[in-house]
């Protein structure tokens, strides 16, 4: 049954995304969810009935933000209600997962807690909270009135979900793993989203031929470890992420294909393989390292050192030489001293990365490194963090640069901020600015890179016959 409001207006929802990509491909797959019960998407929180917010927990301050939405979200429920209308709250994703009750708890207008593998049960719990609030006074509403999923159920979600929408501008999310086994003892990934969980073979390419039968020119897999993929083929055997890949690059009208986010020790000879023989492997992998001294990853409990990350690199190089890297990085670990800092540094140097992201250690309660003594001074973190930051922005500044003159395959998703232009990304997720007609957007066409900067290059259509250097 569609959910209608009382002035025959089609009921809209609003969804918040925070943190990784795996969230996006989630809060895109709850619309789904949505969809069939009537719920269009709103444009903020002010035109919605039902706001989700889909959480992160990677980093402290991240599941403060959810509270203090929170706050502002429970300030424009009450003036709903004083309106005789009202606004139901939901808190999806890991913080969800992560505090369960505990949310509810510290605030009370909050209506549904769901966990990131119960969300295809949302239409159940929206149609709970309907019937509390036939009983509750809205006005009085009581804590502990919301409703809660957080439990890892014995079905996989991926079976109860509609089809797939979500697409932009020709490119579009696949979740082929989620949950994680490797227990990086600064990470709260393995308690929050559970144990590796891959799915079928037949499951993740019926998806992708149904996405690129819908326009998607780009796919990107999805995966907390995507790289330890092993879903089960449709011949009962094990199926790697190389076997996965290969298969998919076949299916005809895909031109490019990504996978994120991969652990170094995942990285086996057939996956660095295809990527010298799947032409629609782009040449951009995020790989992250975390840190380049072997002392701290192990305390990390990375299960690499720095040699194998060289030594994977070197082997992705010698089987697509244009390939760029990116990484994520942790500051501050506990015990890393200056030295260990520095084996960091020089990491980088020699790596050299197209981008990275950094972030200061920040404890997660629960995780092995919480309980860690030597807690590095928020003073020194934050010392370390802007150096860090400072090399990887000239290096990925410099990868910028050394594109322009070149023509490159550009594909076209949204306006830029100038008048009459429009933004791409290069095969190295690089943001090209052109002027150009927004019809191109979900196409991919030749761009001569014109000029490169710290974030993005400048660029001009080819138009006419392309020449391509030998
Ligand atoms: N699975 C990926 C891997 O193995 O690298 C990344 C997962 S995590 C969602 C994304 C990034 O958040 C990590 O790579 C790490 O750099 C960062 N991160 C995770 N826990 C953190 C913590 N406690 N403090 C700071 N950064 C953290
Ligand atoms: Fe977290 Fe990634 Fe380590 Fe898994 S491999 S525990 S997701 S950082």
């Amino acid at each position: 049954m569609k959910d209608v409001r009382t002035d025959g207006q089609p009921k809209r929802v609003f969804i918040r995304t925070y943190g990784c990509q795996m969230n996006v491909y989630d809060s895109d797959r709850m619309a789904d969810v949505l969809r069939p019960l009537g719920y269009a998407l709103a444009e903020g929180p002010e035109q919605a009935d039902l706001v989700v917010l889909n959480t992160c927990h990677i980093r402290e301050h991240a599941s403060e933000k959810v509270y203090s939405e929170l706050g502002r979200l429970r300030a424009v429920k009450t003036e709903r209600r004083a309106e005789g209308r009202d606004l139901t709250i939901a808190v999806a994703g890991c913080v969800a997962q992560a505090e369960g009750e505990e949310i509810i708890r510290r605030q009370p207008a909050v209506d549904i807690v769901v966990g990131s593998q119960a969300y295809h049960r949302l239409p159940e719990l929206l149609a709970q909270v309907a019937r509390k609030a036939a009983g509750v006074d809205p006005g009085k509403r009581q804590p502990g009135a919301g409703v809660l999923d957080t439990e890892f159920p014995a079905e996989s979600k991926f079976d109860h979900l509609p089809s797939p929408q979500g697409i932009r501008a020709g490119s579009a999310f696949l979740s082929i793993q989620e949950g994680c086994d490797k227990f990086c003892t600064f990470c709260v990934v393995p308690y929050t989203r559970g144990m590796e969980y891959s799915r079928p073979v037949a499951a993740v390419l019926a998806e992708a031929r149904q996405l690129i039968e819908a326009g998607a020119l780009e796919l990107t897999l999805l995966g907390q470890n995507v790289n330890a993929y092993h879903g089960e083929g449709p011949d009962g055997s094990t199926w790697s992420l190389a076997r996965l890949v290969r298969a998919i690059g076949e299916i005809d009208g895909l031109a490019r294909l990504r996978y994120m986010t991969s652990h170094p020790r995942d990285m086996d000879d057939d996956l660095i393989a295809a990527h010298g023989d799947v032409p629609q492997l782009m040449p951009y992998l995020h790989l992250p390292v975390q840190s380049g001294s072997n002392r701290i990853l192990e305390a990390m409990n990375r299960r690499h050192d720095r040699d194998l990350y060289l030594r994977i690199v070197e082997r992705l190089r010698n089987a697509r030489s244009d390939l760029a890297l990116s990484s994520d990085f942790i500051v501050g670990f506990p015990g890393e001293s200056d030295a260990d800092f520095d084996d960091t540094m020089r990491l980088i140097e020699q790596v050299g990365f197209a981008s990275a992201y950094a972030f200061r250690y920040s404890r997660r309660p629960g995780t092995p490194g919480a309980a860690l003594v030597d807690q590095v001074p928020e003073n020194v973190k934050v010392a370390r963090l802007a150096a860090l930051q400072a090399l990887v922005a000239k290096q990925a500044r410099d990868f910028n640069e050394s594109k322009a003159g070149t023509i490159v395959p550009v594909l076209f998703a949204e306006s830029g901020r100038k008048p009459g232009q429009i933004m791409g990304k290069t095969p190295w997720l690089q943001s090209v600015y052109v002027q150009g007609n927004p019809r191109l957007f979900s196409h991919i066409v030749d761009v001569r890179l014109i000029e490169g900067y710290a974030n993005s290059l400048s660029g001009e259509i080819v138009v006419g016959p392309v020449e391509v250097a030998a």
